[in-house]
């Protein structure tokens, strides 16, 4: 909703709001928050409220480390659900971030999503809209209110209960979601046990991307209200499905969804735009790897046999390839990518995407020729003759063609892109050091 500063002040007050959060992502994609007093409401919305940005990861020096947060008006809501012991409102704006000299900061991704975005609009394009099918686990607490390793029920794909007995918590999250002003299209058990999806209707990238932070925060508490943990990591349990978060987008100009063909016998129905979008995702997918799975642990995940991608590939019949055509035409007619996953920087991976798509646009990008047939029965040969290659099949391997990939380093920016990099180096370093139970039980014997 779009607010003024007057209205937020008139709210604020009729509600008796007591705290006010103001959040912001940082570069590894967590959601950071400075909360302050209703009595500095107006430093707030005058664009004053000051932070350190030193100790948050990816950002800035010590000695730049004064940085400004510049509330976007439109975003401010009040939690619904008590957040202090005396029962307290606190309602949250997220902010962008702003340098001391006032100018926005490179380092932060929702900025560099805005920006992405403006570049589209400077090639006509009104909208670039995104729906995504985030997924995650319900493990139960034990008494202390530390997770533990036991998952919530032994339920499947489209359960209903008893045997899915997420679904009291999965109907409170969705209700609280739609008090948040989410559209919330479907909620449903998925095919291991534990896990859950939750799908609210697409919109910009930007708003997307804030939502997207803000269902996870709302997913974790609920859960925890109700005696659950619950765990957006990709992988939390081997030999079982992982947790994707299924990207789907469009690009809309003013007269409508700009994919759409209008022709069913041509290219799938889809447009000359959409195929260059398509192959411009197709040609920087081994670089937007790097972002939309960014854990080591994301590439447990993306291996064959749990209908989780593994090649580069696109299909419209066919769930196994990373891009899939979903067949619904229209308003409706999109692109979905599957090899996201819920540990990604939601701004980041959207700008990568967004402008991945652009330069398929801009240079006229052919997809290579659909696949039809379930791509993990092909052998290599076969593979190799259909142009379908690998995705990178680790941290590192993906980070290697992030540092290679101009147009996904420019869609964030080199400050971003560095940070990035150096942390999940760090981060790959510390897992390769680290002696698993898997080695200790497949070598410790045999050698
Ligand atoms: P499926 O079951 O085929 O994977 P869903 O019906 O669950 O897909 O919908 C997935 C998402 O696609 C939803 O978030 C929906 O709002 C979104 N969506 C629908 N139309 C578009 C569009 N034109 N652009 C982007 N996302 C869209
Ligand atoms: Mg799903
Ligand atoms: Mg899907």
């Amino acid at each position: 909703p779009s607010y003024t500063k007057a209205d937020i002040k008139q709210i604020v007050q009729d509600e008796q709001v007591e705290f006010i959060r103001v959040t912001f992502t940082d570069v590894l994609g967590a959601i950071k928050n400075v909360e302050v007093p209703v009595s500095q409401l107006d430093k707030v919305l005058d664009n004053d409220l000051m932070f350190d940005g030193s100790s948050i990861e990816g950002f800035v020096r010590i000695n730049e480390s004064d940085m400004y947060l510049y509330p976007d008006l439109s975003t401010f809501m009040i939690f619904p659900w008590a957040t202090d012991e005396h029962g307290g409102k606190v309602a949250r704006l997220i902010a962008d971030v702003y340098s001391k000299d006032r100018t926005p900061f490179k380092g932060d991704p929702r900025i560099a999503l805005k920006d992405a975005v403006a570049r589209a609009e400077a090639e006509g394009f009104t909208a670039f809209n995104v729906g995504t099918e985030p997924e995650f686990f319900l493990f139960k607490l034990d008494e202390k209110g530390e997770p533990t390793m036991e998952l919530n029920d032994h339920g499947n794909y489209f359960d209903l209960a008893p045997l899915d007995r997420g679904e009291n918590v999965r109907r409170e999250i969705v209700l609280t979601l739609e008090k948040m002003g989410f559209e919330v299209e479907a909620a449903h058990h998925e095919v291991a046990a534990g896990q859950h999806e939750v799908d609210f209707k697409y919109s910009d990238a930007v708003d997307m991307a804030d939502k997207i932070q803000t269902f996870k925060l709302v997913v974790k508490t609920i859960a925890r209200k109700n005696g659950y943990y619950a765990t957006f990591m990709p992988k939390p349990v081997s030999g079982i499905n992982g947790s994707g978060m299924h990207t789907n987008m469009s690009l809309f100009d003013k007269d409508g969804n700009v994919f759409d063909g209008h022709d069913a016998d041509k290219n799938l129905g889809l447009s000359d735009t959409a195929m260059h979008f398509l192959g411009g995702v197709l040609k920087h997918a081994p670089a937007l790897t790097a972002l939309a799975n960014p854990t080591v642990n994301s590439y447990k995940r993306l291996t064959p046999g749990f209908e989780a991608p593994v090649y580069v590939a696109w299909s419209a019949s066919n769930r196994s390839p990373m891009v899939r055509v979903p067949a619904s035409r229209g308003l409706a007619t999109r692109l979905e990518l599957r090899s996201v996953d819920p540990t990604t920087n939601p701004y980041t991976v959207l700008a990568a995407i967004l402008s991945a798509g652009l330069d398929g646009i801009d240079n006229k990008l052919e997809p290579s020729a659909h696949v039809d047939k379930n791509i993990y029965l092909m052998d290599e040969n076969e593979r190799k003759k259909a142009g379908i290659v690998n995705l990178p099949d680790t941290l590192l391997a993906a980070l290697d063609e992030l540092a290679n990939d101009d147009v996904v380093i420019d869609a964030i920016g080199t400050h971003i892109t560095d940070k990035f990099i150096e942390a999940k180096k760090i981060e790959y370093t510390s897992y390769r050091q680290f002696v698993s139970q898997w080695e200790l039980d497949n070598y410790f014997m045999n050698y």
